[in-house]
C-alpha cells in the first residue's frame, strides 16, 4: 500500500524509495519528486566541482564522439527558434550550457550567445571553443547581469534544480516579450517504463537522487510552464530509446549495449535526415509526445 509522505510544503503518495529519499507524487507541486529536497549548499558543491568529473567522467568524450548526431538535434531546435521568432531576434541563454556545443552551433548559424554554467571544467571547455561563459548558477542575484534574450534554453536543468517554478520565473524574466523557452527534461514514468516494471521485473533505474530531484512527463512540464507565465507552443519526444528494453536489449547498467543502442538510433534518425524526411520524423515524434512516450520530452513555450 502506497502511503502519503509530508514534507515542508510538499505532500503526496510515495511511489518509492531510493538511497534515504521517497519519491513523491506532489498534490502541491502536481508533479513528482524526491523528498527531502537537498539544499542549496548541498548542489552548489555537486555541481560546481564533482559532476562532470565524478558523476559524468566520459560525458566530454561521448558528446565530442556523438557530435554529428548532436547537431542534427540542434539544428532542428535552432529551425524552430528562428520560424517562431522574427529575422532579426537572435540572442540565445543557454542554461546549464555545459561543454558547449549547442552555443556553438547557434553561435556557427549567426546567434548571439550566452551561456551560464556551474561546472569549472565545463565553462574552461566552452571557452576553448571561443564561447562567453558566466561561471556560476542561475538565480535571481546572477540573473540581473545576464541581459535579455529571445530564447532562453535548459536542456536536461530543470529535474536537478531544487526548485524549478522558480528558475521558470528566473527564465521568463530574462526573456524579451514573446521570447521563447526551450526545455528538455528526462519523460519519466512513461508507458514504457511502466511495462517494463509490471511485465519485465525491472526497477525504476531512472530514479537517480540527489541528482535528479524532480521527475515530469509531458503534461506536468507544460501545466508548470504554464502557471509560470508561458504559452506551450510545441511538444516533441525525443527518440523512445527505452523500447529497446521492450524488446529484450537490457542495457540498465550495461555502458557497452547502452552504446549500441543508441548508435542503432542515431542510424535511424541520421538515415531519414539524409533521405530528406526530417519534417516527417518530427511529426513522428510529435505524435509520440502526445501519447506520452519518448525518452525526453522537449518543449517549447512563449512568454505570455
Ligand atoms: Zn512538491
Amino acid at each position: 500500500m502506497a502511503e502519503m509522505r509530508e514534507w515542508q510544503n510538499h505532500r503526496g503518495l510515495v511511489l518509492g524509495s531510493v538511497k534515504g529519499f521517497d519519491l513523491i507524487e506532489c498534490e502541491k507541486c502536481k508533479f513528482k519528486h524526491i523528498v527531502p529536497i537537498p539544499t542549496p549548499v548541498e548542489l552548489e558543491a555537486v555541481y560546481r566541482q564533482e559532476y562532470y568529473s565524478a558523476e559524468k567522467p566520459l560525458y566530454l568524450e561521448r558528446v565530442r564522439e556523438d557530435l554529428e548526431w548532436w547537431n542534427l538535434v540542434y539544428s532542428e531546435r535552432y529551425d524552430t527558434f528562428e520560424d517562431l521568432l522574427p529575422p532579426h531576434r537572435r540572442r540565445i541563454l543557454d542554461v546549464g550550457s555545459g561543454p558547449g556545443f549547442f552555443l556553438l552551433h547557434g553561435k556557427q548559424r549567426g546567434w548571439q550567445t550566452l551561456g551560464i554554467e556551474p561546472s569549472a571544467q565545463a565553462a574552461a571547455h566552452s571557452r576553448e571553443l571561443g564561447l562567453e561563459i558566466v561561471e556560476d548558477f542561475l538565480t535571481e542575484q546572477t540573473a540581473k547581469q545576464l541581459g535579455t534574450f529571445d530564447v532562453v534554453h535548459m536542456s536536461e536543468v530543470l529535474e536537478h534544480i531544487a526548485d524549478p517554478k522558480e528558475m521558470l520565473q528566473i527564465a521568463r524574466s530574462l526573456l524579451a516579450p514573446e521570447g521563447l523557452v526551450c526545455v528538455v527534461v528526462p519523460n519519466d514514468y512513461n508507458p514504457f517504463q511502466y511495462t517494463l516494471r509490471t511485465v519485465c521485473g525491472y526497477e525504476p533505474w531512472w530514479v537517480a537522487p540527489p541528482h535528479h530531484i524532480n521527475y515530469f512527463d509531458f503534461d506536468s512540464l507544460s501545466r508548470l510552464l504554464t502557471i509560470s507565465g508561458f504559452k506551450v507552443v510545441l511538444r516533441e519526444a525525443t527518440f523512445p530509446i527505452d523500447v529497446f528494453l521492450l524488446m529484450g536489449d537490457n542495457y540498465v547498467g550495461n555502458d557497452a549495449l547502452g552504446r549500441q543502442c543508441h548508435a542503432k538510433r542515431k542510424v535511424l534518425e541520421r538515415n531519414l535526415s539524409e533521405a530528406g524526411m526530417t519534417d516527417l520524423k518530427r511529426r513522428l515524434y510529435q505524435a509520440f509526445a502526445s501519447i506520452g512516450i519518448g525518452r525526453e520530452v522537449q518543449i517549447i513555450a512563449q512568454k505570455e
